[in-house]
């Protein structure tokens, strides 16, 4: 189900990833995610999103095969969960680069509206998306910290994706 016209079929590889990566409520998602905050009602108080584009997101995520669902117990009821899958893990550099550009770029609205990516050995925010600047390993979701001022006073570790045998079989996405 896309978002708008498709396109997946394009010839540039640019265009056919930003058919995925380039719609604003499905990175911030993703973000969500990558901050292990997985569960419908999390996502949505903090995105401040209408359920049905929060719905609409998160079917079409899992569609792309960035995001898995898991079951969890919320009281008697079991709920679905959504979890990174290694496709969406991958997507960790492209983030990375936004948040290190519009920190580069962009005008912050207000004194600690800024986001830095952290190299957890290092402890040291990266200049570069895919290596750390400092030292030079490639960064990844289980070595990588996001530290939001506005979220935390400490860098917080990222969620990796859950081996697949953590996962149940294909399933229809829910809320
Ligand atoms: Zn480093």
């Amino acid at each position: 189900m896309p978002l708008r016209s498709d396109w997946s079929e394009r010839t540039c590889s640019l265009a056919r990833g930003l058919d995925i990566l380039g719609d604003p409520w499905g990175s911030l998602v993703l973000r969500e995610v990558f901050f292990g905050n997985g569960r419908f009602d999390a996502i949505k108080t903090r995105l401040q999103i209408a359920d049905n584009v929060l719905s609409k997101r998160l079917t079409w995520l899992v569609e792309a095969g960035l995001l898995a669902q898991r079951p969890y117990l919320d009281g008697a009821r079991t709920r679905q969960e959504y979890v990174l899958t290694p496709k969406g893990e991958d997507a960790l550099p492209v983030l990375n680069a936004i948040i290190i550009w519009s920190e580069k770029h962009l005008d912050a609205p207000t004194d600690n509206a800024h986001m830095r990516v952290i190299h957890n050995r290092c402890g040291l925010p990266t200049a570069s998306a895919d290596t750390c600047s400092h030292c030079g390993s490639r960064l990844t979701a289980a070595n990588t910290s996001w530290h939001s001022l506005t979220r935390s006073e400490h860098p917080l570790a990222l969620a990796t994706a859950p081996a697949t045998r953590d996962l149940p079989n294909e399933s229809e996405p829910s809320a």
